[in-house]
């Protein structure tokens, strides 16, 4: 199975609560690295940048605002099968269809507020790590 990266956020949510250090555990438990990672607190434009996506559903606005309420944690992950198990590891969405042992079933608050981003395929993990490192802040 090939190496791959991610891009992976914690958000807002989890860093209010001290969760930083569980949420990386659990990362690490599943097998993947943190191969880059920085505290950033965004403003709105970034996080508008960030979700562009998202720009056009009926939860845009209250996204933007808890993004850039507190800090979050910018991370690359690097392991076989990256963002595929990273996507495991956080769980569905929604907390409450989330699977025993998930990130975001142990410890998302709600849909909106659900303590990590994880990128959905190659293209967007590209995309994310660019938009918040730089070549050389990535050791792998
Ligand atoms: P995921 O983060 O699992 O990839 P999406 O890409 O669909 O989920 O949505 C991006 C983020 O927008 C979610 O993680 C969540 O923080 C927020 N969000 C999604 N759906 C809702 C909703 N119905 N109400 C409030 N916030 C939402
Ligand atoms: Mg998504």
């Amino acid at each position: 199975m090939a190496i791959e990266r991610t891009f992976s956020m914690i958000k807002p949510d989890a860093t209010r609560r001290n969760l930083t250090g569980a949420i990386t555990q659990m990362l690490e438990d599943a097998g993947l690295r943190v191969i880059a990672s920085r505290r950033v607190w965004m403003s709105r434009r970034e996080a508008e940048g960030f979700y562009a996506v998202h720009k056009e559903r009926p939860f845009f606005g209250e996204l933007v605002e808890f993004m850039s309420s507190a800090p979050t944690i910018v991370q690359v992950l690097e392991g076989e099968n990256a963002i595929a198990k990273n996507r495991e590891v956080m769980g569905a969405t929604n907390p409450a269809n989330a699977a025993e042992g998930t990130i975001r079933k142990v410890h998302a608050l709600s849909i909106g507020e659900n303590s990590v981003h994880g990128s959905d395929a190659p293209e967007t993990a590209a995309q994310e790590i660019k938009y918040w490192f730089s070549d050389t802040e990535i050791v792998g």
